[in-house]
């Protein structure tokens, strides 16, 4: 089977070409037409000998995934679902905000974390997306925006799946989209999201690379965090604090706490005023996130009085927060929902 030509870093390009027998300049003409011209076909990458781009054709293809289903909300967010080649969907979402256009990109096929009030969970990991299938996520929606003279600028690894449980290929696809004479999304336009598995935060403060953690918290103690994140028996609050002030002193950067406010679970007045206490000493902002509702849980979005008070009550104990902006209400909006009610579709039908 061919390998897909995207998803390498320059030197990965250069390597390429040298073992198919060529030079090393190669590679940053291969990355070029890739992420600059981005050429579909590598017949069309002209500036290369004849022989360089049959040599490559034997092995290699420029692999983007089949569109299944584009939805397009009346905001202009787009939610693709996208079919790899062994068959597996992937739900990859365009956001438009007034800074640019960000790409939500999924890391696995399913997911194992098992976060309660999840639609991503519902159905298991059924493997890890490569680096050159992430980045094929992004170029699809390129290609799309390529038609209203558009760019993806920025990128958010907050799709299907636990980057940090596939750290490995999501790290090389950062290094590959942050290659500067590729696509060139600056790391500060890239963020990745975790339910905090704590040796990978330890990991990525050691990689050189100033992209955005963001963590999904969702709880302001062990008592509920356990109850709705599995992950919390692994990596507790007290753990994973430990490793997020390391982080903030070894790089410098700024945090985000994600927080799902669900009604009567975790957005109470007392719950903000733990909150506030257990982020003492991080550097870092909390955005509220309106929870979305997936149809198999029993979890409810908490009510308006309740989002306003606890955000308000954050405000009181001087922490920096947001409340996010929803995408594509008018489309199946929930991460995982698209991909969950295809796999059920496609289940049913071969029943
Ligand atoms: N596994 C990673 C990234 C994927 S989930 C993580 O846990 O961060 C991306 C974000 O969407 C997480 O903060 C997740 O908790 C949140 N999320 C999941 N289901 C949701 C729902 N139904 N409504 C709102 N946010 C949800």
């Amino acid at each position: 089977m061919k390998q897909s030509l995207y998803g390498y870093t320059l030197e990965g390009l250069q390597q390429l070409v040298l073992e198919l027998g060529y030079k090393k300049f190669n590679g940053e003409q291969i990355l070029r037409w890739l992420y600059q011209s981005q050429v579909t076909n590598i017949d069309d990458m002209t500036n290369l000998s004849l022989p360089v781009r049959e040599a490559l054709k034997e092995k290699y293809e420029i692999f983007l995934p089949e569109i299944v289903k584009k939805q397009v909300s009346d905001d202009g967010t787009i939610k693709y679902l996208l079919k790899m080649k062994d068959g597996s969907l992937v739900e990859t979402v365009l956001m438009r905000y007034v800074y640019g256009n960000a790409v939500c990109v999924s890391s696995q096929v399913g997911c194992n974390m098992g976060c309660s009030f999840c639609a991503s969970g519902l159905l298991k990991k059924v493997r890890d997306l490569t680096p050159s299938e992430m980045v094929a996520e992004v170029m699809t929606v390129q290609h799309d925006l390529n038609k209203s003279n558009e760019r993806v600028s920025h990128i958010v690894i907050m799709g299907i799946g636990e980057p940090f449980d596939n750290y490995d290929n999501v790290m090389q696809f950062i290094y590959c989209i942050n290659e500067a004479k590729g696509l060139a999304i600056g790391a500060r336009h890239i963020s990745v999201s975790t339910c905090g598995l704590v040796p990978k935060i330890r990991q990525l403060a050691n990689e050189k690379l100033q992209i955005n953690l963001a963590i999904s918290l969702h709880a302001p103690n062990n008592e509920i965090r356990n109850k709705i994140m599995k992950v919390n028996h692994a990596y507790d609050m007290d753990l994973l604090k430990e490793a997020l002030v390391e982080y903030c002193q070894k790089t410098n950067r700024r945090l985000t706490f994600e927080y799902i406010l669900l009604n009567g679970i975790n957005d109470q007045s007392e719950h903000a005023s733990q909150l506030a206490k257990w982020l003492e000493g991080t550097n870092s902002y909390v955005n509220l996130i309106p929870y979305n509702s997936v149809d198999e849980s029993s979890y409810r979005r908490s009510e308006e009085k309740n989002i306003n008070n606890f955000y308000n009550l954050l405000k009181k104990y001087k922490i920096n927060v947001t409340i996010r902006r929803e995408f594509g209400k008018d489309i199946e909006a929930a991460c995982g929902q698209l991909r969950a009610k295809s796999e059920v579709r496609k289940h049913e039908n071969n029943c």
